[in-house]
């Protein structure tokens, strides 16, 4: 199996204006050392808690890059701590359903924290026969677009299986596929896409 890894940048839905949105994940460590935790907390930056793990609870501290700071410019972290030791809350496929971060719009100015409703919350999302085909970007949904409108799939997902960057086409779910299915979801894609 190929998957897509999630990108830097995720298209979302705004939640207030409803028009394209970005969401950006926010960065985290977990089980920081009992002595480095007062700096977290008195901090304006962090955001501490535990959270129920595998049945055990951890430490975790949360930075949202999303709200427009990087943390590579903090320079006063505790000793030990790196700035590369912060990770997205799921920096792989498929995005978790409840990632942690930060919604920005450019159309209502909206600028929030959020725990992500994935795919509830895509953008690029086409609805058929109850099931959901969604794209995490415009790059993506192009790129689904291109292979659906190609009637000779079955050679395009031997070509894309060896280019790595598109060989996660090739497990787009059979229903978005049938001779019945592709026009509707191309022309829904298309629409989308503008
Ligand atoms: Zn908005």
């Amino acid at each position: 199996m190929y998957f897509m890894p999630a990108p830097e940048l995720v298209s979302v839905k705004c939640p207030q204006c409803e028009q394209h949105a970005t969401f950006r994940k926010s960065i985290g460590i977990a089980n920081v050392e009992k002595v480095n935790r007062p700096y977290f907390e008195k901090s304006k930056d962090f955001d501490t808690f535990y959270t129920k793990h595998y049945g055990r609870y951890q430490y975790e501290v949360w930075y949202d890059t999303g709200l427009g700071n990087n943390i590579d410019n903090i320079r006063d972290l505790p000793d030990g701590i790196n700035p590369k030791h912060f990770k997205p809350s799921s920096y792989s496929w498929p995005l978790r359903k409840y990632s942690r971060g930060v919604i920005a719009c450019n159309h209502c100015t909206l600028r929030r924290r959020i725990n992500i409703d994935w795919p509830k919350q895509a953008y690029f999302t086409v609805e058929y026969k109850g099931k959901v085909l969604w794209a995490y970007n415009r790059e993506m949904a192009l790129a689904i677009l291109e292979y659906l409108k190609n009637s000779s799939r079955k050679k395009l997902s031997q070509s894309a299986r060896n280019q790595t960057s598109y060989a996660w086409l090739s497990n787009l779910p059979t229903v978005f596929q049938t001779k019945k299915a592709t026009p509707t979801v191309v022309r829904k894609l298309e629409k989308l896409l503008g």
